[in-house]
């Protein structure tokens, strides 16, 4: 787990990321993780502290969720040894897929994989840079179990504590948040 000697590498860290307001829409106030990735350090720091938690534990393959899990998963992924698999909004990914649903504040959308990406019992890892509400997260444990595998953890440099999102996902996995909001 992260330890109390690791909090002012959490501090630095959370100095790298920049509030946008409004953005995209009026009232959201956009976490860009931009900066903390154009630094070196913070780059190369962040990916460790993510690794750290998952370290001894059999990790097959870590799912990255469109589009910013795809910055830091692969990374996680081949720290990690395991295989990165990318989860995409619809009609992105060329080959046969399976879909999963989920409810947005208006309306609702679906997350898709490739259907022959997870092998079966597979240790599963999903990560992306933030949870709110944890519903694009919870979608993408459904399409994982879809494919027969297991939902093994959670990671996310981000969390945005007041929505509770994290009370959303399986509790039996590790889940990782390194900043909390
Ligand atoms: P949720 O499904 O509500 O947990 O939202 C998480 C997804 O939306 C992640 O893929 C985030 O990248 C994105 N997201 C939600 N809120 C924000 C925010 N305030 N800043 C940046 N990204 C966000």
């Amino acid at each position: 787990m992260i330890e109390t000697t690791d909090i002012d590498l959490i501090g630095m860290l959370r100095s790298r990321i920049r509030n946008i307001p409004d953005f995209p829409v009026k009232g959201i106030q956009f976490k860009d993780i931009t900066p903390l990735m154009a630094d070196p350090v913070t780059l190369d720091l962040t990916s460790r502290l993510l690794r750290k938690p998952f370290n001894g534990q059999r990790v097959d393959i870590v799912v990255g969720l469109e589009a910013r899990g795809f910055y830091f998963g692969p990374r996680l992924a081949a720290d990690l040894l395991a295989g990165f698999v990318p989860v995409r909004k619809p009609n992105k990914l060329p080959s046969k897929i399976i879909s999963a649903s989920y409810e947005l504040e208006y309306g609702s959308d679906s997350l898709e994989m490739h259907a022959d990406a997870i092998p079966k019992n597979a240790n599963v890892v999903i990560h992306d840079d933030l949870i709110a509400t944890g519903g694009t997260a919870m979608a993408a444990t459904k399409l994982i179990e879809k494919a027969g595998a297991h939902v093994v953890g959670y990671s996310f440099i981000l969390g945005l504590e007041e929505l509770q999102g994290v009370g959303r996902l399986n509790q039996g996995a590790l889940i990782s948040t390194l900043i909390k909001l």
